[in-house]
């Protein structure tokens, strides 16, 4: 196993912490405090090529793969920019469509996209089911030889901005299939289209990406808009999954690197009983064990965006990777808030602000208590609780 980085890859890494020392965290977090999408710092990305990094080329994509997303991601959070559009958009709704769309819907959707001029989110959970996926009650009705979906979705991150929603529905309802992951297909639906509303969620993060409720009322959809194949939609959506691990533990290691380089700065100047706080054992420790957390997540992180591009299974390494990255930045963080005492909840030194990204990561997009069933259950082989 080698994942060294190759000089593409740490040009890209380097790319992401310049985009967002260039536009800067204060930036990020005026809009975050207004719930405003940062447009201009995203066209940017799509202008450098970022937005279609893992869409091949001959779809005006950069035909790069997930380590490069990763390092993105990472690069970008290392400097204060967390971006969970990066997330939902580029990554789990963009690449399904590259891996099992048709040439038609390929061209259709992704060279737009990928030049910044149509974004996708992603929609798959609804309020009654809850984590149980599998329990999803959305459903695309056949009607003659088409669909009429309708259902609801919930906390869908960037609906308002998005053109598109990759929505996971049901064609069978679960109480029809013989296996509980039959009947699933993924349809691409316009957000504009009849039958569509959004409301938004009144969610308190300090993140410039806002949530919405998406409810469906008979949408009309044909086969264009399936991705893959009628009722066989659960292995497109296990695909997605794993990336969307490794990029939660890659923004959860860069906002802890960010928050530990302001420790150290604030703990080097510092000064009460007559020397830096930095040199006391009770406050470089935690900080010490902190960075040592986050350098572990790290190498796990890239080892599962490896193992994914060298289509090896990844599913243990990501779920690893991503309760990793989770725990380490919110250990980060808080280490950094208690360096700082009481500076650390100003606005001027910006460290609490940190604070309910990771800890969001701990519970969504997959809760901690997920992954370890499947790391107890999958990976050790323990006796599964449901
Ligand atoms: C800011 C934000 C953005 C989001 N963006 C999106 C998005 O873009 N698209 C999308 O589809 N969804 C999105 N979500 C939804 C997110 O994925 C869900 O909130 C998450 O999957 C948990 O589902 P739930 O909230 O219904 O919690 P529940 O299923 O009600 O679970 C509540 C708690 O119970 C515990 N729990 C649940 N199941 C188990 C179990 N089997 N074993 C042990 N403990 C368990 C966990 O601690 C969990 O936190 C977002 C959520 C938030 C808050």
């Amino acid at each position: 196993m080698d994942f060294t980085l190759n000089d593409e890859q740490r040009m890209i890494y380097g790319y992401g912490e310049k985009l967002a020392r260039t536009w800067g965290h204060d930036y990020w977090m005026d809009k975050a405090r207004k719930h405003e999408f940062p447009r201009e710092m995203w066209q940017q990305m799509a202008d450098d090529g970022f937005l279609g990094a893992m869409i091949p080329e001959e779809y005006g994509g950069a035909g790069l793969g997930m380590m490069e997303m990763t390092l993105l991601m990472e690069g970008m959070s290392n400097a204060g920019i967390p971006m969970l559009m990066l997330v939902v958009g580029p990554t789990m709704s963009l690449a399904p469509i590259a891996d099992h769309g048709t040439d038609d819907q390929k061209q259709r959707w992704l060279p737009a996209a990928c030049r910044g001029e149509s974004n996708f989110c992603f929609a798959i959970t609804e309020a009654t089911a809850g984590t149980n996926s599998i329990k999803i009650n959305t459903l695309a009705k056949p009607h003659e030889d088409r669909f009429l979906l309708s259902g609801s979705k919930t906390f869908i991150t960037g609906a308002d901005v998005c053109d598109y929603a990759i929505v996971v529905a049901r064609t069978t309802p679960h109480t029809e299939v013989k296996r509980k992951t039959d009947g699933f297909t993924l349809f691409v639906v316009d957000l504009n289209a009849k039958g569509v509303e959004r409301h938004p969620v009144n969610i308190n993060l300090p993140i410039p990406e806002t949530q919405f409720s998406i409810f469906f009322d008979e949408v009309d959809l044909g086969l264009e808009n399936v991705i893959g194949e009628v009722g066989k939609g659960f292995d497109i959506l296990f695909d997605a999954l794993n990336p969307e691990r490794i990029l939660v533990a890659a923004l959860c290691c860069g906002i802890g690197r960010f928050a530990l380089e302001k420790a150290v700065a604030y703990a080097s100047e510092r000064e009460v009983f007559d020397v830096p706080i930095g040199s006391h054992q009770g406050v470089q420790h935690p900080l010490a064990a902190a960075k040592t957390q986050v350098e572990m997540a790290s190498l796990m992180m890239r080892q599962a965006a490896w193992q994914f591009d060298q289509g090896l299974p990844a599913g243990e390494a990501s779920n690893m990777a991503k309760y990793a990255g989770a725990e380490a930045g919110i250990q980060a963080v808080d280490a950094a808030l208690q360096a700082h005492g009481g500076n650390g909840f100003t606005e001027d030194y910006g460290i609490y602000e940190l604070y309910p990204i990771v800890r969001l990561m701990r519970t969504a997009p997959v809760n901690r208590e997920v992954i370890l069933s499947y790391i107890g259950e999958k990976v050790m082989g323990l006796p599964r609780s449901y």
